[in-house]
């Protein structure tokens, strides 16, 4: 439990909105009942149960997306609505709710609740004691909004960022080993889920280090970027790659297999037979291909395309070969 509410930022915040809900409201519907205004106790209460509701919804599914904007859509609603019932008193609940909005949802979904919130607060104008009072509401209002909104923009960029630092390779843009991991898992469990094929590519460009040393680090790199190029314009939008490592990249076909996925194959070694160049001459790759096997794991999926590509350098290095026997054993057409 402390695990996930140290890992998920979202659902550590859908928690402790769940507890001050219930430590903070709970004494004043108890109050507004005693007070003989049973109707607003009504609407703390509801409010109450809705957030315990979406709290609830959180933990069990892991949507916090889902269950955040519902809050955030509880939240504000509830708070409008004891400013309507209780009148000025009721209006100091929308400033937590006009920050909460912003770690609930969205930056953008989160202004338009508070605009929407504001303005039904300033229309129905029943909880001000005057003008005066509506629009000095409205302005600090609006600058909760929009310092929140600026935080929550600045955070949303900085994530984006790591995520993007975290998941893609700096030198050719493709996605990293760290990724890869996770689709492969995905790509497993959907072919579980729906049948879906899955083959994966191992590749290895052909004497690279040769090219490195004689070269330069500089014109392998370029080797690596034009590779990518090359695989990313002559493979589908489904298809992905990822930098395994050094040299070795990972090419994920969902819905290819048999004569279809050597036929692929096949293409894409002579795109790069054909086009791929250093200052020496061409280069070459070798490739191992296995198909996911049902209910096998990614561990022996990828250790079996590794075992081909072993087969394809030792045997010579520019071939193809398939893990898999209901397939062609290996592809070496020159
Ligand atoms: P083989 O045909 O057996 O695959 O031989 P190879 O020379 O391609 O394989 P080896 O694993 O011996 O060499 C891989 C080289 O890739 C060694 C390493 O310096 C180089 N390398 C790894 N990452 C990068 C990189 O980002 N840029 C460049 N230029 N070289 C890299
Ligand atoms: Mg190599
Ligand atoms: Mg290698």
């Amino acid at each position: 439990m402390l695990h996930r509410l140290r890992n998920d930022f979202r659902l550590s915040i859908i928690t402790l909105l769940g507890a001050s809900a219930i430590l903070g409201i709970t004494p004043f519907a108890v109050l507004r009942f005693l007070q003989g205004n049973p109707f607003a106790a009504a609407i703390d209460l509801t409010i109450l149960t809705g957030i315990s509701a979406g709290v609830v919804y959180a933990w069990r599914t892991g949507d916090t997306r889902r269950s955040g904007l519902f809050l955030a859509l509880v939240a504000c609603s509830g708070a409008v609505l004891v400013g309507f019932v209780v009148g000025e008193p009721g209006l100091f609940w929308l400033y937590p709710c006009l920050v909460t909005t912003f770690f609930l949802t969205s930056p953008r979904i989160a202004v338009t609740l508070n605009v929407l919130s504001i303005l039904a607060l300033m229309v129905h104008g029943g909880a001000f004691r005057s003008p005066v009072q509506m629009w000095s509401f409205a302005a600090t209002a609006a600058v909760v909004s929009a310092c929140a909104y600026v935080f929550a923009r600045r955070n949303q960029n900085q994530r984006r960022r790591l995520e993007h630092l975290a998941t893609v390779d700096p030198l050719t843009g493709v996605k990293n080993r760290r990724s890869m991991d996770e689709e492969l898992q995905m790509a497993a469990a959907n072919a579980e889920r729906t049948g879906l094929s899955y083959a994966l590519a191992l590749l290895d460009i052909d004497h690279f280090k040769k090219i490195n040393d004689e070269y330069g680090h500089s014109v392998g790199d370029q080797v690596l970027t034009d590779l990518v190029t090359l695989i990313d314009q002559n493979t589908r939008k489904s298809d992905q790659l990822f930098r395994y490592g050094g040299e070795e990249f990972v090419l994920l076909l969902p819905g290819v297999d048999g004569a279809d996925l050597e036929a692929v194959m096949g293409h894409l070694q002579q795109v790069l037979r054909r086009h791929m160049k250093h200052p020496g001459g061409p280069v070459t790759a070798s490739f191992g291909v296995a198909l996911l096997r049902h209910g096998e794991t990614v561990e022996s999926w990828i250790a079996r395309a590794d075992d081909a590509l072993y087969q394809a350098k030792a045997g010579g290095r520019d071939r193809i070969v398939f893990a898999d026997v209901l397939m062609a054993v290996a592809s070496q057409s020159a």
